[in-house]
């Protein structure tokens, strides 16, 4: 494998897209210039590469973007790394841009807000799942969005398909997800995410730390943001932001207590040299910074791409934490892999770089029974596509199905998927077989000993 630095895209990128030929570093890097020339429609993106991609193109976006559950945003920094030549396989367009002709009939499993966190919240916008530790959702915007949102009921602005619920920035919500905190002290963990963290402004960056750091039994927070992946300028040039942002950083160190950045990097081609200095002015300031990334086909479903990924964010001293399973979230089915295909790759990512280095393969279980390791399930029919996990530390007593793409799933079985009857039947059916067998029978299956106890 080569080294890593070799992979990082530098030089002047953006100078591909015509309009911006003329546009030098310093604009670029200039994070209020690349929010000014954010894209958010189709009216603004089509000026931008009418010359590069065709007209058939052009109204596959639009159709994409009328029939999508999630607001469009990509910043100029993030258009300049698709490769127009070849949009329709790009796995950056993929991710943040819709085409009509992508769209795949969604599992009849597929819901709005698959974590149930609207169910579970202890007050707007707060999420107490596990024991000790909330997610505390301060805003509802991002500098770009994700086809895949898990959060699509609530993120970004209202679509001709889904009208939203919303989480203001506000601190009168908050003050209510502080209190709820205060008064629970096995509470010692706080995700800040929302929607992103770069969407707060640096005064409630500061407002929101200093009041979890001063709650005695808070120990950790992370600020969650998919900046650094989209917009990693910002580091860079929006001084204030990131003097908050290390003030709270060092005001925890003080405390002894953790802060950290928690981000969303899904390709390698994410990463450029701009993700570089960003990334190592972090690491001047000691902020330690970890990687979300979520597995989605056609983006990174190889163990290669997720192996290139990781060596990657390593190398720029960004830890790889979680890897996702596509939420079962409407309008993502043609995103989504199956739990087979996520349990091969890690088969093969795992040993390619120290364990640290190694992101945990995971499903964040529909019905709100938090993240399991993908191998893990009580029960997996490959036929039907369906798993069954258990979540004894969240919902000690309930049970939770993951779902493959009907795509992964041989058609006789894909189309039972489609008749309600059938549907039930499947379900119930591996419900029955996992409620027969007692765990530790599942678990260690004897093929010698079941020989013998059969007399052969
Ligand atoms: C992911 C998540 C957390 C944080 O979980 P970690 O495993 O500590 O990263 C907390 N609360 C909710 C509701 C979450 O979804
Ligand atoms: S950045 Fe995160 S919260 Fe925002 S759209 Fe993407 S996945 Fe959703």
């Amino acid at each position: 494998m080569e080294c890593a630095s070799a992979y990082l895209g530098a030089g002047e990128f953006w100078r591909k897209i015509p309009a911006w030929n003329g546009v030098s570093a310093n604009q670029f890097n200039d994070h209020l210039w690349q929010e000014r020339n954010s894209v958010i429609n189709l009216k603004t993106l089509a000026p931008l590469v009418s010359k590069l991609v065709s007209q058939e193109f052009l109204e596959d976006v639009q159709q994409g973007i009328n029939a999508g559950q999630m607001a469009v945003r990509l910043t100029p920094y993030i258009i300049s790394l698709i490769d127009w030549g070849r949009p329709e396989t790009d796995p950056i367009r993929k991710q943040f841009l819709p085409l009509a002709s992508e769209i795949e009939t969604d599992h009849p499993l597929l819901v709005m807000d698959p974590m149930s966190e609207q169910v579970d919240a202890a007050a707007p916008g707060l999420t107490h799942r596990y024991r000790d530790r909330v997610l505390f959702l301060a805003t509802d915007t991002c500098p770009v969005y994700c086809k895949y949102c898990t959060r699509s009921y609530a993120v970004g602005t209202n679509t001709k398909a889904v009208s939203k619920i919303s989480f203001n920035p506000r601190s009168p919500r908050w003050e209510r997800s502080f209190e709820y905190i205060e008064t629970h002290p096995a509470i010692e963990d706080v995700v800040i995410s929302g929607g992103d963290c770069y969407r707060l402004k640096p005064e409630q960056i500061t407002l929101i730390g200093e009041r979890l750091l001063q709650i005695p039994h808070i120990r950790r927070i992370r600020f969650a943001t998919k900046g650094l992946a989209v917009l990693p300028m910002k580091i860079l040039t929006d001084v204030a932001w990131l003097k908050a942002l290390s003030r709270i950083n060092e005001l925890g160190r003080e405390r002894y207590k953790t802060v950290a950045v928690h981000t969303h990097f899904n390709h390698k081609n994410e990463i450029t040299s701009i993700t570089e200095a960003a990334l190592n002015r972090l690491f001047e300031l000691g902020i330690v910074v970890r990687n979300q990334s979520v597995i989605l086909s056609g983006v990174n479903n190889s163990a290669e791409a997720i192996i290139d990924l990781n060596y990657r964010l390593s190398y720029l001293n960004v830890r790889p934490y979680y890897q996702f399973m596509c939420d079962m979230v409407q309008g993502t089915e043609n995103l989504r892999t199956s739990l087979q295909e996520a349990v091969e790759i890690e088969k093969l990512v795992r040993g390619t770089t120290s364990g640290y280095n190694t992101p945990l393969f995971v499903v964040d279980l529909a019905g709100g029974g938090g993240k399991r390791d993908i191998h893990s399930y009580e029960i997996y029919d490959r036929d039907i596509g369906l798993s069954i996990f258990k979540a004894p530390n969240v919902k000690k007593d309930s049970y939770f199905f993951y779902c493959d793409p009907l795509r992964s799933i041989e058609p006789y079985f894909r189309n039972m998927w489609l008749d309600s009857r059938k549907r039930q039947y499947m379900m119930s059916s591996l419900l029955r077989e996992f409620k027969g067998v007692a765990s530790n029978q599942r678990l260690h299956y004897s093929v010698l000993g079941n020989l013998m106890r059969n007399g052969i």
